[in-house]
Formats: structure tokens, C-alpha cells, sequence
């Protein structure tokens, strides 16, 4: 077996997506496109529905209505748990397993969903903790780690699993100032192997600097989509001049 990280990238389509709570619509007609290999960056005002679009992309939020195409191919009515293998993501706050250590964190899926015996998955374990710098983290609970290195163990975690996606949903609002850097840097690179990244984030430096496109979010609906030049230095919407003018 080879321990190299793969990237097999996939295209992701929104096609229409409507999410409601109760009377709360919370997606009001999203439709975004991501081609393979690129990274679009989400952003947008708190409760303008950022999350809940990620977390249709892996199902774990089923749209009421609309279409989830991979390379072109619907997956709205496929196996879920066949899209989650596809899918990785990270949150704002690790979901690690706290009482296991960094390697069994990682090895856990690999053993029950890859179905890989011990030795094969803490080989691929290790090779993943390495490449986020963190191999001498592998014994130690995750309490044992700073909020930056747990952060890498959950990147770590997810690219195991070999997806073809990734969803960040905020995966730096919790760390302390001086370990953003190290996050965004190792998902800077993840944009540079051409993995196919969706990146919900108040980073702009990081939206302007690595983003293909950004889609701008505002009460359920994607009011402003275009490169980082132009979302940033040309806003066309009140909206988003007015969020970039509180951001920025
Ligand atoms: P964002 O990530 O942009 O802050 P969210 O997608 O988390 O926005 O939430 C959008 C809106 O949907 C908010 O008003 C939030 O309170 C509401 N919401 C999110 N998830 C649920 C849920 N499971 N049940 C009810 N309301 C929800
Ligand atoms: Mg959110």
C-alpha cells in the first residue's frame, strides 16, 4: 500500500437548493458551481445560511428541494453514506474524540468505514499526522494539543479518508490569533494539490489570496459571486459593501 496522499478531485453543483426550518427559510434558491479542483470561498453575515448550504453537500442537511450534482452526476438520491466517503470537513470546533488518542482519532474511520485492518491504517494515520507536522502527536489525547494542532489532527482526519471534496466550515474562528496561520496555510496548500475546497471563512486574506471564486452569502441566497478581485475590490451589491465595509 502506498502512504502518499492522493488527490482525485470531483466538480460540485448546487442546482436550486431550498432549506426551510419550520416557516424559516433559511436557502431561498442557492445555485453554485465548483469545478474540479478549485476552491470557492463562502462568505457572508452570521445566520445568512452559510452552514447550512455546506452541510448540503455532504446531506447532512437534506435540501427540500434542488439538485447536488458530483462531476455532473446527481447524488441528491444516492446512498449518504456513499457521498459522505466522497466528502470531507472540518468545523470550527475540531470534533475530535476527546477521551482517544490523535492516531485512534484518525484510524477509527479508517478501520470502520475503509475497512482497513490496524497495521494498514495506523501506516496511513501516521503519513497523514506527518504531513500536517504532527507524527510525534500520534499517543496523546487531543486535550494534550493546542487548538491549532487539534484543528490539523481533524485536517488530518478527514484527508485520510482520501475525499474528493473538502468542506471548512470556519475551521479557524476558534483558534487563538497566532495558530490561525498554520490552518490556513496547510489549506492553502490543499487548494494547491487541486483538491476541490468549499471554505466558509472570515479570513478575507486568506478568501482574496487562495480562493478561485467567492460567493457571497446574504438572508438564504448568493447575492454576489466572482473572483476575489472583484467581489472585493468592485462590490456591486449595498450589502456586500456594506459587510466588506464592517469586515475589511
Ligand atoms: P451561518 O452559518 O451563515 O451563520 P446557518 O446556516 O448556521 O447560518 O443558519 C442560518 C439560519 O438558519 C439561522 O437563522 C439559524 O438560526 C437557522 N438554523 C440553522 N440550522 C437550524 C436548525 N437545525 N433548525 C432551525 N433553525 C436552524
Ligand atoms: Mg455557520
Amino acid at each position: 500500500m502506498t502512504t502518499e496522499a492522493k488527490t482525485q478531485s470531483a466538480s460540485v453543483e448546487l442546482r436550486d437548493i431550498h432549506v426551510s426550518f419550520g416557516t424559516l427559510e433559511v436557502l431561498r434558491g442557492v445555485d453554485l458551481t465548483v469545478p474540479r479542483g478549485e476552491t470557492v470561498c463562502v462568505i457572508g453575515p452570521s445566520g445568512s445560511g452559510k452552514s447550512t448550504l455546506l452541510r448540503c453537500v455532504n446531506r447532512l442537511q437534506e435540501p427540500d428541494s434542488g439538485d447536488l450534482l458530483f462531476d455532473g452526476e446527481s447524488v441528491i438520491k444516492a446512498d449518504p453514506d456513499r457521498l459522505r466517503q466522497r466528502v470531507g470537513m472540518v468545523f470550527q470546533h475540531f470534533n475530535l474524540f476527546g477521551h482517544r488518542s490523535v492516531l485512534d482519532n484518525i484510524t477509527l474511520p479508517l478501520r470502520s468505514v475503509k475497512r482497513l485492518d490496524k497495521a494498514a491504517a495506523e501506516e496511513v494515520a501516521l503519513a497523514r499526522l506527518a504531513d500536517v507536522g504532527l507524527a510525534d502527536k500520534a499517543p496523546y489525547r487531543p486535550a494534550a494539543l493546542s487548538g491549532g494542532q487539534q484543528q490539523r489532527v481533524a485536517i488530518a482526519r478527514a484527508l485520510a479518508m482520501e475525499p474528493e471534496v473538502m468542506l471548512f466550515d470556519e475551521a479557524t474562528s476558534a483558534l487563538d490569533p497566532e495558530l490561525v496561520k498554520g490552518v490556513l496555510d496547510l489549506m492553502a496548500g490543499l487548494a494547491e494539490r487541486g483538491l476541490t475546497l468549499i471554505v466558509v471563512t472570515h479570513e478575507m486574506g486568506f478568501a482574496r489570496s487562495v480562493a478561485d471564486k467567492v460567493a457571497f452569502m446574504d438572508r438564504g441566497k448568493i447575492v454576489e459571486y466572482g473572483t476575489p478581485d472583484a467581489v472585493f475590490d468592485k462590490p456591486q451589491s449595498p450589502r456586500l459593501q456594506q459587510f466588506l465595509s464592517q469586515v475589511l
